[in-house]
């Protein structure tokens, strides 16, 4: 990364310790008011402070998230971001938060958004195969290196469960809330007034997790047992961001999230899905809005605001 490539975000850019300007230089980055130094890692800015997220690098599954995000920005994410940012002046600025390999902010760069993804963990090794590489910056969500009310939308996926915990494990640490708090002020800082949040993940009250705690390709799930605190429940997300100066929380439909790319390579995989869309598509009716967050629900997407949305009904369905 060249310093001019570095400097297309210079304005919202700030030291992720004291907020105060950052000096964008050719081998180091420098804080103006704390002298706090940074450095370019792999030709990327690297911001991390509040530690990093080392779990293995498994090629294989850093392979399928890529080729599942791809799914999820066209099929998910940009149809529903166009939707709430519909409206913005100019092209709206979107915070990925947790990017990992970073697909969706390709996309979500050749969909019109002015996007940055941020991530703290091993995924940023794949960014120099992106295509938007003057777009990410390794960050931790606890300390965001960006200036208040920077973003229409920050949004992550599947972030908060792996916040808190031991290692890439399901374990949560005793200081789990503080730190999942941490993140959710963040994203409600760096939040315009008008902005939204959106964010998603397993659903802590359905007894299954369809999505951790297996390799990839295996055909059945992990149980999820009522005592754990590993996932988060519609009511976990809504304390952390009514604490954080949000004063909303919905859950939007989910129809279109999941491509179920692996599941559906095996017979057992493909008996799974069949329910499940089913259940997904349920409740991304207007009736059926109720059950979105209850234990029949797999999966929640979940939209903060710091202010009510007008005609939010629209917002809500398919
Ligand atoms: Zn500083």
């Amino acid at each position: 990364m060249t310093e001019s490539s570095a400097s297309k975000f210079p304005e919202q850019f700030v030291c992720p310790l004291c907020h105060g300007e950052l000096e964008f230089g050719a081998s180091r980055i420098v804080c103006s008011e704390c002298a706090e130094e940074y450095v370019y890692q792999e030709g990327f800015p690297n911001l991390i402070r509040g530690g990093e997220f080392l779990d293995e690098w498994i090629p294989e599954r850093v392979e399928y998230e890529a080729l599942a995000a791809s799914h999820l920005a066209a099929d998910y994410w940009i149809p529903t971001f166009r939707r709430l940012l519909a409206g913005t002046a100019g092209r709206p600025r979107v915070l990925s938060l947790g990017c990992g390999a970073g697909k969706d902010v390709d996309l979500l760069a050749a969909a019109d958004f002015d996007v940055v993804g941020i991530d703290c963990g091993t995924r940023c090794k794949a960014w120099s195969q992106r295509e938007q590489r003057n777009r990410f910056f390794g960050a931790n969500g606890k300390h965001l290196p960006f200036k208040n009310e920077s973003f229409d939308l920050v949004y992550c996926g599947c972030v908060f469960p792996h916040v808190g915990v031991e290692g890439d494990s399901r374990k949560v640490l005793p200081n789990y809330l503080d730190e999942r708090l941490a993140i959710a002020r963040e994203m409600a800082r760096v939040l315009r007034p008008d902005g939204s949040i959106v964010v998603s993940s397993p659903n802590r009250l359905f007894p299954l997790d369809i999505v951790h705690g297996r390799p990839p390709a295996h055909p059945y799930p992990h149980i999820n047992l009522p005592t754990s605190r590993f996932l988060l429940s519609r009511s976990d997300y809504w304390k952390l961001f009514r604490a954080s100066g949000c004063t909303m929380f919905y859950l939007l439909p989910v129809s279109g999230y999941w491509p179920f790319i692996n599941k559906r390579k095996t017979w057992q995989g493909r008996l799974l899905v069949l329910p499940v869309r089913a259940v997904f598509d349920l409740v991304s009716r207007r009736r059926f809005r109720f059950l979105r967050g209850s234990p029949i629900s797999p999966w929640l997407v979940g939209l903060a605001r710091k202010q009510e949305l007008d005609n939010y009904n629209k917002y809500l369905e398919v």
